[in-house]
């Protein structure tokens, strides 16, 4: 007769594991934690760090795409119950009106977390508030975009329209930026921003327009007690 009541509450009802369904729901949760989600996003492409890199966006639009990383980083960091199933995750993913998405600006975001799941065979759905914090930073790819940085110059000999033109749009496909464009009275310098994607580039140029390339390197500064090198490739076309 005893176990008819329940032991946290005292109420008589049906029990699971000595508890009424109300007291077990209290006692049990789906989830068992959160792990902890530092949300960084690049003012600029929009791309956001996920596992040390900068993973593509979902949106070009920032707010869309701050909802849409909020869940997926959600549904990443939700550690369940070990005895529970998990049938559901939503999230709701709040925008303050008043957020700025520029480099440095820190934004808060309310996600709210909706899980459908069972415990043995008793159906539950919870619900979380969770507040978060997104940073906005600028990605490392941005920033050789937006400054004067660069590991190679490319010379081409004499000056050719049709191969700076053929340059400037083989850039815009890559990942490798012009940071300027000197016009020297033998050619062009061409100051890139990606030494290994320069090179292929200086390959590309010997393939397509019938010249020579030559390289030379020149040492710049250190990294991590490593020298970098600069390079100069230099294209000279055939006469
Ligand atoms: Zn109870
Ligand atoms: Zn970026």
């Amino acid at each position: 007769m005893r176990n008819k009541f329940c032991v946290k509450c005292g109420t008589e009802k049906n029990l699971v594991n000595e508890l009424c369904l109300n007291c077990f729901k209290e006692e049990n949760s789906l989830l068992k934690n959160l792990k902890e989600i530092k949300i960084l996003i690049c003012d600029n492409c929009k791309k956001y760090m996920n596992k040390n890199s900068w993973r593509e966006p979902f949106s070009n639009d920032h707010i869309k795409n701050i909802k849409k990383i909020v869940s997926h980083l959600l549904e990443e960091k939700i550690v369940a119950n070990p005895k529970a199933k998990l049938k559901e995750v939503n999230a709701d993913v709040n925008v303050h009106e008043s957020a700025k998405f520029t480099n440095g600006s820190l934004l808060n975001v309310e996600a709210e977390l909706n899980i459908v799941g069972v415990i043995g065979d008793i159906e539950m759905e919870e619900s979380y508030n969770i507040p978060l914090k997104v940073r906005f930073s600028t990605c490392n790819i941005c920033k050789k975009k937006g400054s004067n940085y660069y590991e190679a110059k490319l010379q081409i000999r004499p000056k050719n329209e049709k191969v700076l033109k053929f340059v400037k749009n083989y850039c815009k496909t890559k990942n490798l930026f012009i940071s300027k464009v000197i016009e020297e009275k033998y050619g062009y310098d061409i100051y890139l921003s990606e030494q290994k994607e320069a090179r292929n580039l200086g390959n590309l140029l010997k393939r397509k327009f019938n010249g020579e390339v030559t390289e030379s390197k020149k040492i710049f500064g250190k990294r991590d007690g490593q020298d970098i090198f600069r390079a100069t490739i230099a294209f000279r076309l055939e006469e």
